[in-house]
């Protein structure tokens, strides 16, 4: 018997609710729409460009901050897609977003800090708060809108907030910040001197043919933002793990040090396969016409087996109203018997809220995937709702 005292913020800790419901489905043989990635492999051209860096470049240690080719690609993609003004110096390359969100808060938050979270959370957030001495301030948004409202935002302001955490587009509620919304929190960070961690990785899976606006672009914010993006997303290749933030140059030596002692460096090969990927527009405009496609599949079978679906314009998730939809479920309830009873894993919305008076009759499910797997699962849903 031993008597290890280990972090209780991770010894408490359950696993998340993603790998918990792809574990699942996985031992169950379901049709995991709960966790949000494609089932089908990445653009070819993408698995090509990976092989021949393989074969023919480097497979040792790249620089910490990322290959050139890359940091160039980024800044190049941003000016093309959204009209930022980026040089290579201002880009970090991580494994993955999750890295780049833990190394932003590492660089940030200090014992005691406070940091804006809006509510729901992507469930990450918060541990990486309280594990760099930090305090989450959750601020609620509403539904069906999911909008961030003036009063909310500063009454949960105290002399102690350092930062916040924007996810936009938002991810579960596929929401997006109007343009009012990204001016009135940059007003907010500006007067209270506040860093924007901006999780931005749904920027390339919206759906509404806008581009996407960073609150780095507001007024007083190209010094204080760290906009993060995933070319894991960008390609549907959630298993590369290349993701990366962007940041004043300044900022981003900071955010460097901080990345040097988490992962150190990306895989090289996937760092060149994603400085070719991002160069061609054509990869990234046929697969969003692939998601676009698959999204009404779900949406459309949803709607017509009388699915109540919210209003979405973003990410790979659509979430349903369950007593709207005829089930008096709770949406946890539901996702642990959809997956064993119909064979359908989903993510309950309110796994991804912490503390009371959050929605827990929200279901998140992704459609990034072929339409006759998406066509099954509506009718096993469909099918079981008869038999509650
Ligand atoms: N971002 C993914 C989702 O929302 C989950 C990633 C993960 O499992 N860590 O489905």
């Amino acid at each position: 018997m031993t008597n290890l005292q280990l972090n209780p913020i991770y010894a408490e800790m359950p696993v998340t609710v993603f790998e918990h419901m792809s574990g699942l489905a996985r031992s169950l043989g379901a049709i995991n729409l709960g966790q949000g990635f494609p089932d089908t492999p990445p653009p070819a051209a993408l698995t090509a460009a990976a092989v021949r860096a393989m074969e023919t470049r480097s497979q040792q240690y790249p620089p910490s901050m990322g290959v050139p080719e890359l940091r160039d690609a980024v800044a190049a993609f941003y000016r093309r897609e959204q009209g930022l003004d980026l040089t290579r110096e201002q880009v970090v390359v991580t494994s993955g977003a999750t890295e780049a969100i833990a190394a932003a808060i590492l660089a940030v938050v200090g014992t005691g800090d406070e940091v804006l979270l809006f509510s729901p959370a992507y469930d990450a957030y918060a541990p990486l708060v309280r594990r760099a001495g930090g305090v989450p301030v959750f601020v609620p948004l509403a539904p069906p809108a999911w909008g961030y409202d003036d009063a909310a935002i500063r009454a949960a302001i105290t002399p102690r907030t350092r930062a916040l955490i924007l996810n936009d587009p938002l991810n579960p509620t596929g929401s997006v910040a109007s343009a009012e919304e990204l001016a009135l929190l940059a007003r907010i960070a500006c007067e209270h001197d506040l860093v924007a961690i901006c999780d931005e990785v749904w920027e390339a899976v919206r759906f509404d043919g806008r581009p996407q606006r960073s609150l780095l672009a507001q007024p007083g914010m190209a010094k204080r933002t760290i906009k993060i993006g995933s070319a894991g997303k960008i390609f549907g290749a959630t298993g590369w793990k290349v993701g990366w933030m962007v940041a004043d140059a300044a900022l981003a030596t900071v955010l460097g040090k901080a990345h040097q002692f988490l992962t150190f460096t990306t895989p090289p090969m996937l760092q060149w396969a994603a400085a070719e990927g991002l160069a061609d527009p054509a990869i990234t405009r046929t697969l969003h016409a692939e998601w676009a496609a698959s999204r009404r599949v779900l949406m459309d079978g949803l709607a017509a087996a009388g699915f109540k679906v919210l209003d979405s314009v973003a990410t790979w998730f659509a979430c349903v109203d369950l007593p709207a939809s005829g089930i008096a479920l709770d949406d946890r309830t539901f996702s642990e018997r959809a997956v064993r009873e119909a064979g359908v894993a989903s993510i309950p919305l309110s796994a991804l809220w912490e503390g009371e008076g959050g929605p827990t009759t929200i279901l998140r499910l992704c459609h990034c995937k072929p339409p006759a797997m998406l066509e099954d699962a509506v009718a096993r849903l469909s099918r079981w709702r008869e038999s509650l």
